[in-house]
């Protein structure tokens, strides 16, 4: 009884966390989504993490932007970001840019060095993309040079 009353919890777990995440077929289709997503989302800056699933499949999770001030800035919560880097590959880091243009901030260019990871900027103002590199790279190189090539 109790076994079973787990079991069940465990999968409301999972299927809750598996919800939200969006899965591409190919790299387009993800500029695409970010795309509208960043359109349909006026009132704060868009954030979400991309990684790799284990079929080696783009996947998107979006993020709870907790900035106090989220028409100008993002923060991902890191419970959030361990709970999502727990399940995948981290490949980049998103956020839209409602103010301004699509190019990086001191702020941004600074979180992506630290975290290693790529920042993929959309601004919803100029309608373009912008994707900053970190100088030491913990991710797939070759799936973002194949997204600069898009953008
Ligand atoms: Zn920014």
């Amino acid at each position: 009884m109790e076994l079973c009353l787990l079991g069940d919890f465990q999968e409301l777990i999972n299927s809750d966390m598996n919800n939200n995440d969006v899965v591409f077929n190919n790299i387009r289709e993800l500029l695409n989504y970010l795309k509208s997503e960043s359109e349909g989302s006026l009132m704060a800056e868009l954030c979400s993490l991309i990684g790799i699933d284990s079929s080696n499949k783009v996947v998107y999770r979006q993020m709870q932007n907790r900035s106090k001030d989220p028409i100008s800035y993002f923060m991902i919560d890191p419970y959030d970001y361990l709970s999502f880097i727990n399940q995948y590959k981290c490949l980049a880091i998103f956020h839209s840019h409602l103010l301004g243009c699509e190019n990086p901030s001191e702020f941004d260019e600074k979180t992506s060095e630290n975290c290693c990871y790529p920042f993929i900027i959309y601004s919803v103002n100029s309608e373009k993309f912008f994707i900053y590199e970190p100088e030491y790279k913990d991710y797939d190189v070759n799936i973002i040079q194949r997204l600069k090539e898009l953008i």
